[in-house]
């Protein structure tokens, strides 16, 4: 995949939007937001760019390279949304409006969600630390390199200002990246 650093970012940003639906991001859906930054060769710099664009709040989905990209995109999103359980009403209006944007029909996208459940099922099996990447059992609470916290009451949470209007909220981001 060869995206330039503002389709990195915008191909961040479209994940994060999803992964924030929920106003919070757990350690699993950290690793995982770490694998896809990796897996698009994006820098932390491209990450936090993404972050800012989605904290301002008027962030929309946004189509990013070739189709392949975008299908690629897509599966990034359905990854994180599947990440920690069924997604919520918010990340199914979020992922419908981006499979229809890039002409992606239901039957394909129904698809694309059974083969990113098994790809979260794998996932499991080999997390990787959010602080320093090691990879380690899903069941840990605590990385045994690090030694970060890996659940979420004892994530060491750094709280980031994200609004949206017109009710505005603060969420957890469980990691710096
Ligand atoms: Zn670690």
């Amino acid at each position: 995949m060869t995206l330039i650093d503002q389709d990195k970012i915008a191909y961040l940003a479209n994940v994060l939007l999803i992964a924030y639906a929920d106003k919070k991001i757990s350690p699993r859906e950290s690793a995982a937001l770490e694998e896809i930054r990796k897996g698009i060769d994006a820098k932390k710099s491209h990450m936090t760019s993404a972050q800012k664009n989605v904290e301002g709040g008027s962030y929309i989905l946004t189509k990013v390279g070739s189709f392949a990209d975008q299908v690629r995109n897509l599966e990034d999103i359905l990854f994180v949304a599947l990440m920690d359980s069924d997604p919520d009403e918010q990340k199914e209006k979020l992922i419908d409006e981006f499979s229809k944007e890039i002409g992606i029909y239901k039957d394909q996208l129904d698809r694309l969600m059974s083969d990113t459940a098994r790809r979260c099922d794998q996932a499991d099996h080999s997390l990787a630390c959010p602080a320093c990447s090691t990879a380690i059992p899903t069941q840990s609470r605590f990385c045994p390199s690090c030694g970060a916290a890996l659940t979420a009451t004892e994530s060491p949470a750094v709280q980031i200002g994200f609004e949206i209007p017109p009710q505005g909220y603060a969420i957890e981001f469980c990691v710096a990246l």
